[in-house]
């Protein structure tokens, strides 16, 4: 692919306080863009520096939502400060691919997306930060372009990257989150577009979360949309629960989005002798296995906090305390090994790092 690149000559001034990066609220200096039409199909590839993006008052996306995107982090490796390290950055070109076909959207060339991030890295390598925790948050993304008013899928689409230096999730490592079972709203429903990474889902989603922020719940964990009975997924996360010492999670069933953190979890347990359980699991027996002091753990899985337990669930009312809103060995041991192979401090056994190249 040939990429046009134009650099910035008035480049920014990079934050000096990384114990304050907080997340996705400063931009580096450039953008990976390129166009599609019915024509050209994807064309004009660019890395230039970070601007506004110009559309008509009549852009399709602004109207109906063709909208998707991904969330990936560049990380520095710990042993090797000059080697910028992604994690299976791949993982979220056919992610993109598989929310592309969904909303009707022209797929990108999977290899193209990886030249397109890796390029971009490359030029922005000084953005990645230093501190232990810290990394460069990777936000591609795809919108509907053109005009019309007509309710379907428009014939002009944008790609582009941009890249937001982001700090350590948690201040004091592990701390363990509050979360509320939501029972009025549902995020997805099976048949709908629970899998794809697009931005109707997390419009979906801020009511509850809203509400049960006014509550004190850090997220909410979202029940099946049919029958309001088998766990889902919960905020930006999948869910996994420890029951009699197995790790257990819910099967991918359409509705659920397929998390790459999840996918690592599963084989990285897998390899380290933890017997897993891949179902459907309903509410009713989280309860239950709590209440008989079988649920020792909960955490979330995902690219922002990589591992997030829960300390505490509330469900009708009731309130599920976990391991004494302490960290759990499970939660703790899986994010020692996930971030170990992300940092290069352990062995990358499943070809799961890709190092980005100097161009
Ligand atoms: C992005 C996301 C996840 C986590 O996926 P990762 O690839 O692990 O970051 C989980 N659930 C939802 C709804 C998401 O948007």
């Amino acid at each position: 692919m040939d990429i046009k690149i134009t650099k910035t000559n008035q480049p920014k001034i990079k934050p000096t306080d990384e114990s304050n990066l907080g997340f996705g609220r400063t931009y580096t200096d450039h953008m990976f863009i390129m166009r599609y039409n019915k024509e050209k199909g994807w064309h004009e590839p660019q890395i230039k520096p970070f601007e506004y993006i110009s559309i008509s008052p009549a852009s399709p996306v602004l109207h109906y939502g063709q909208a998707i995107f991904e969330g990936l982090k560049a990380y520095r490796n710990l042993n090797d400060p000059d080697g910028i390290r992604l994690f299976r950055p791949d993982k979220n070109c056919e992610r993109m691919n598989n929310s592309a076909d969904r909303l009707c959207m022209p797929p990108v060339d999977k290899e193209i997306q990886l030249e397109a991030i890796k390029r971009l890295i490359d030029v922005e390598r000084d953005w990645v930060p230093k501190s232990p925790g810290t990394s460069l948050y990777i936000r591609p993304f795809m919108i509907s372009d053109g005009e019309g008013l007509g309710a379907f899928a428009a014939s002009e689409y944008i790609f582009a990257i941009i890249c937001s230096p982001s700090g350590l999730y948690f201040k004091n490592g592990l701390a363990p989150v509050k979360i509320h079972v939501e029972r009025q709203y549902v995020r997805a429903v099976k048949g709908g577009m629970g899998f794809a990474k697009t931005a109707g889902n997390y419009a979906c989603s801020f009511r509850a979360t809203y509400d049960a922020a006014e509550r004190g719940y850090d997220q909410v964990l979202w029940l099946d949309g049919r029958e309001n009975k088998y766990v889902e997924e919960v905020g930006a996360m999948n869910m996994m629960f420890v029951i009699d010492g197995k790790i257990t999670t819910a099967e991918l069933n359409g509705s659920i989005l397929p998390g790459v953190t999840r996918d690592s979890v599963i084989a990285l347990a897998e390899s380290l002798g933890y017997e897993l359980d891949v179902r459907r699991i309903s509410i009713d027996e989280i309860v239950e296995a709590h209440k008989s002091g079988r649920l020792t753990e909960a955490f979330g899985t995902g690219t922002a906090a990589v591992i997030s337990p829960v300390g505490e669930f509330e469900y009708d009312g009731k309130t599920m305390m976990l391991n004494d809103n302490k960290v759990g060995p499970v939660a703790a041991h899986l994010y020692d090994e996930l971030t170990g192979i992300q940092l290069g401090n352990k062995e990358d056994k499943f070809g799961w790092i890709h190092e980005v190249p100097r161009y």
